[in-house]
């Protein structure tokens, strides 16, 4: 085995030193960012924001759902501040002098809403016993309140950042005081703030606004210089053709494969594999789930539209991507024949990505064809 381990090591720093692209990783735990960073992995391209608040923090946000009134919502976004701030201290850490893309808010809804059926049954049954739930009959009126048939295309991203007023500017104080004291006290944090489900540059442009008000005000407080790269997700089709005007607004774009496929087939993430994609591949529409092996032909498109007028626009513009395909062999070529700068992969598909990327600069077709 140890001389199996020393040729792979001497492939893949070879594969390094010829690869264009970069690889980072996904990991939105200090754990995953140690594992990649052994992997290989050059910096953090999503770290999912979303995943920090479920576990025993979903009361906070049960509170901020329930929340009337400015007061109370900031009552629960303080409750959630030192969380999320220590969630980036321990992140920075584990990347330290590498970049950390930390990508604001996006859950769909439904991931953090009580269940419905579950919160009815609860309360019904209190009532019943004669003694009803107060609380639990608020909760049930946000959830109603809240419920979407689509949850996939409803509150989510920036959307939620535009309705939920602090949250966002919560989440970037909590970024940046993590990074500032990191800084102070000689370490190399270097944070990139993503923002999500962007289709209109308005979206952005607002987002970022306060997100550079907030970075002035806590590098003030704390007498550092942190400059974080503000950039967006290309995950809506109506980004990817917009992206002249995003890029006026964003240092970076990563493109998010995952959503990207979903709605330009117009297929749902959630369902459409269980529901017909076997039919799909008996008859030869595609050979493989275009959710695993990017469809060059139409999701591809838009990210080679979007990455040529978006580096138009702004010839500095930082390409990623940070979707399942940045781990897919045949996608990784892709990625660097379009001239992305770095693909990000979840942790254990870190070394295949170093080597596809390796192999593409050398002109090897994948390993996967
Ligand atoms: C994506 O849509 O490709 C993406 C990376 O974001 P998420 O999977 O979290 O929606
Ligand atoms: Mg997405």
């Amino acid at each position: 085995t140890e001389a199996l381990v020393n040729s792979v090591h001497r492939i893949l720093t070879h594969a390094d030193s010829r690869r264009r692209l970069d690889v980072r990783t996904n990991a939105d735990t200090p754990e995953d960012s140690a594992r990649a960073r052994r992997f290989g992995a050059h910096g953090i391209g999503l770290c999912r924001t979303e995943h920090m608040f479920l576990g025993d923090r979903r009361q906070l946000v049960e509170k901020l759902i329930l929340a009337e009134g400015d007061d109370d919502r900031q009552a629960a976004l303080d409750g959630l501040a030192p969380l999320q701030k220590q969630d980036f201290v321990e992140i920075f850490e584990a990347m330290d002098g590498l970049p950390v893309t930390v990508r604001l808010l996006d859950p769909p809804l439904h991931e953090f809403l009580p269940d419905l059926t579950d919160l009815s049954v609860r309360v019904a049954v209190a009532e019943a016993e004669g003694h009803p739930d107060e609380a639990n009959l608020r909760l049930l009126a946000a959830v109603r309140r809240l419920h979407e048939q689509n949850p996939m295309l409803g509150l989510r991203g920036v959307r939620l950042g535009l309705v939920v007023p602090g949250l966002f500017a919560m989440q970037v104080r909590a970024i940046v005081e993590a990074a500032c004291e990191r800084k102070k006290a000689g370490g190399d944090p270097r944070p990139e703030i993503m923002i999500p489900l962007v289709g209109a540059v308005q979206e952005l442009e607002a987002i970022r606004e306060e997100t550079e008000q907030v970075i002035a005000s806590v590098c003030e407080e704390h007498g550092a210089e942190i400059r974080p790269l503000i950039g967006t997700m290309i995950e809506v089709p109506r980004a990817a053709l917009t992206a002249a005007e995003i890029a006026h607004s964003a240092e970076f774009f990563s493109f998010g494969t995952n959503d990207l496929t979903q709605m330009t087939w117009g297929f749902s993430r959630d369902d459409v594999e269980a529901a017909f994609f076997h039919a799909y591949l008996d008859k030869g529409i595609f050979g493989i789930s275009p959710f695993e092996s990017l469809d060059l032909d139409g999701v591809g498109r838009l990210v080679r539209v979007a990455a040529r007028e978006g580096r138009e626009a702004r010839p500095e513009l930082k390409l990623g991507i940070c979707g399942e395909h940045g781990g897919d062999p045949e996608s990784v070529h892709f990625f660097h024949e379009v001239g992305l700068d770095y693909v990000s992969c979840s942790p254990f598909r870190v070394p295949v990505a170093r080597l596809e990327a390796g192999r593409a600069a050398l002109g090897a077709e994948s390993v996967g064809s």
